[in-house]
Formats: C-alpha cells, structure tokens, sequence
C-alpha cells in the first residue's frame, strides 16, 4: 500500500446520514483526523476490532488521496491522484458518551483498525465520480450505498477547507463522508467494499 501521512475525515457531509443519527446538518465542513496506527487494508483477512466497547458502526466513505502540495485555486482533479472505498469505525456507545462531555472523539473513532482502506486505484475525475456508486455489502447484501452527488460539502469544498487550515500533501487522505445506513458489525462478518460494482477490497470482522 501507497505510504499514508495524515488522515482527515469529514463529519456528517450527507444530510440523511446527520438526520439518522439525530445530528444537526452542518453549515461548515466538519474535520476530524485519526492516528495512522489506525490504518488497515482489507485485503481478504480478518479484521479485529473492540467487542467489549459497545456498538461498533460501519461509516462506508470515498477516500480521496491527495498526490501533491495543496496550493489556494487547485482544482480536485489537479490535487488528488488516486482514491478508495473504506469504512470509518465508530464506536457508537463510546461517541455518544464523549459527546454528551463535550469531549473529543479520538477515543471513539481513533482506535487500531478504525480506519480501513480498499486498494487504491486511479483517480477518474469528478465528473466521472458523480455518475458511479460506491458500496458496502455485508455477508452478500447491500448495506450501504451512496454516491458523491449527495455531499453537503464537495470534494472541491472539503479540499479548500483543509488545505487551508490545516495543509495537505502528497500521502495525504480524506475520508469523505457516510450516506446513511450505518449500523452495527457483528463477529464473523463479511464485508466488501465496491466502486461501481466492482469489489476492491474485502475483509471478515472479527470482535475481540
Ligand atoms: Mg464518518
């Protein structure tokens, strides 16, 4: 795998996603990162993750990849070389808890594994992306689905925003963002991540 620096991911950038979650829809872009420890490529092994934490939620997410220095005007398509599909795992319970304490999220969405990764494959464009789906299906059916069209914030939008505040450059990624769907993985799960029908990475959750 493409060597990985910073990860960024983008908090409720799809309206029914915030709403089932009962969360306000956001009038900024909403960023958070997580350690690179977190990284996992789902290449048909098994996967750990906590099963004594409460609920751990699947957020299947387009990840862009960023293949040069951000600079301001850059289009996506200039700034970003490849892309794939992953899942963002939350530890729901846990979230709600912070949350409740005003409390950063690290412990919830920062943990070993938290951060799974598809093999990355040539960037198409955003023209391109707007007319395909990404997917997750679970044990042969389809979990979730969800195409960039319905993002609050764009792929334009959310790269402005974080170069700007916080710098991107090559090895960089950003998980964009979860359709709605999500919900809890059970041990023994068999989960494959799609683009356009096409499976690029495939794992089976094991809860320890
Ligand atoms: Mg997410």
């Amino acid at each position: 795998m493409t060597e990985i620096k910073n990860i960024y991911c983008v908090g409720r950038n799809y309206a029914a996603h915030a709403k089932e979650l009962k969360n306000e829809v956001p009038t900024s872009p909403f960023l958070f990162s997580k350690p690179t420890h977190a990284i996992v490529e789902a290449n048909g092994q098994s996967i750990s993750l906590p099963g004594n934490k409460g609920s751990v939620h699947f957020e299947t997410e387009l990840i862009i990849r960023i293949g040069r220095p951000f600079e301001k005007g850059i289009k996506v398509d200039q700034l970003v070389d490849s892309m794939a599909i992953g899942i963002d795992f939350t530890l729901r319970d846990v979230q709600s808890e912070l949350k409740k304490k005003g409390h950063p999220w690290l412990l919830a969405k920062g943990f070993r594994n938290s951060a799974v990764v598809s093999r990355f494959i040539p960037f198409p464009g955003v023209e391109e992306l707007k007319m395909k789906t990404f997917s997750l299906h679970r044990n042969g059916e389809m979990a979730q689905q969800g195409t960039i069209e319905n993002m609050i914030f764009d792929l334009q939008t959310i790269i402005d925003f974080a170069g700007e505040n916080f710098g991107l450059g090559e090895g960089d990624i950003i998980f964009t963002g979860t359709p709605e769907g999500v919900a809890p993985v059970n041990d023994q799960d068999q989960l494959a991540l799609a683009w356009n029908h096409q499976v690029l990475g495939e794992c089976v959750i094991k809860l320890t």
